[in-house]
């Protein structure tokens, strides 16, 4: 789900990061303490010139630091069993970074997770407060996905340029939104979804000309205004394939498009091709 601030104001933003490798030292140990979380490699080798990504913990009590640990290395290890990011391990260290909540998120049913109410207070102006507190906590990671304990679908990510998501660890479809999350966070992907209006390397308003061309000549296929308005909205998907940026209950998988789209996006990250964006916070 990608939702913009004012639209939703418990679904969060995220942008780029800053980046640094993490230093030799903080990687030769299992666990590390960075702000205030207790950090660990979960996934890769932890060799700096891997594309960094953490999980941190939201809303986890300290007697469920093992959830949390469990919730994230499910997590870590599933986005490897998508198409998009299959076979790709080997680019990537995965950190998870615990630090406990007061009180448990796990049965609460306002979709308001700990992070969006301690950390955003539900603000749009806190954005900025948002994007400093990553920047602060995690100044070594590309990108930050909070696992939310929480069983509600709706709780998620919304972009600018700040590589930052949300997503829930017992959802029914929680790998599923994790994974679609990945796709705007790595790809830079865009929801293909009825009432998404919104271009990007995967859905344009250019019919004649997408910006796929040459990727895929299957006809593309036109969004819907809304989920309940079968109505045309102008903006069109690459074809009738299923994809986890349309539709996370049904796949984990991208369509041929969006999956190429993101392959090629994190090679170029590995290959240091594309530079991390170091813009200034927003004013
Ligand atoms: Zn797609």
């Amino acid at each position: 789900m990608k939702i913009n601030f004012p639209v939703s104001y418990f679904l969060v933003v995220f942008l780029c990061l800053a980046a640094m490798e993490l230093g030799a030292d903080s990687v030769s140990s299992s666990t590390w303490t960075s702000g205030g979380y207790q950090t660990s490699l979960i996934s890769g080798n932890g060799k700096p010139g891997r594309i960094t990504l953490a999980l941190i913990s939201d809303g986890y009590t300290a007697g469920e630091k093992d959830k949390f640990l469990r919730d994230a290395k499910r997590i870590a290890d599933g986005l490897f069993t998508s198409n998009g990011f299959k076979g790709m391990e080997d680019l990537f260290n995965i950190y998870a970074a615990f630090t406990a909540a007061k009180q448990s998120t796990l049965n609460r049913s306002s979709g308001e997770t700990q992070f969006t109410a301690d950390i955003i207070s539900g603000d749009p102006k806190d954005e900025k407060k948002l994007i400093a507190y990553i920047r602060k906590n995690f100044p070594a990671m590309q990108a930050v996905m909070a696992i939310a304990n929480s069983k509600e679908d709706g709780v998620g990510v919304c972009t600018s340029d700040f590589k930052f998501a949300i997503v829930p660890s017992d959802a029914d479809f929680s790998l599923s939104i994790a994974i679609h999350e990945a796709g705007h966070l790595f790809g830079e992907l865009v929801d293909e979804y009825a009432g998404s209006d919104e271009e990007g390397p995967n859905v344009t308003r250019n019919k004649m000309n997408p910006p796929w061309k040459g990727l895929s000549n299957k006809t593309p296929i036109e969004i819907a205004v809304d989920d309940d308005d079968p109505r045309g909205s102008g903006y069109f998907r690459p074809s009738s394939e299923n994809c986890v940026m349309l539709d996370n209950e049904e796949t984990i998988n991208f369509c041929a498009v969006c999956k190429d789209v993101l392959r090629k996006a994190i090679a170029a990250l590995e290959n240091g091709k594309v530079p991390l964006d170091t813009s200034p916070l927003p004013q």
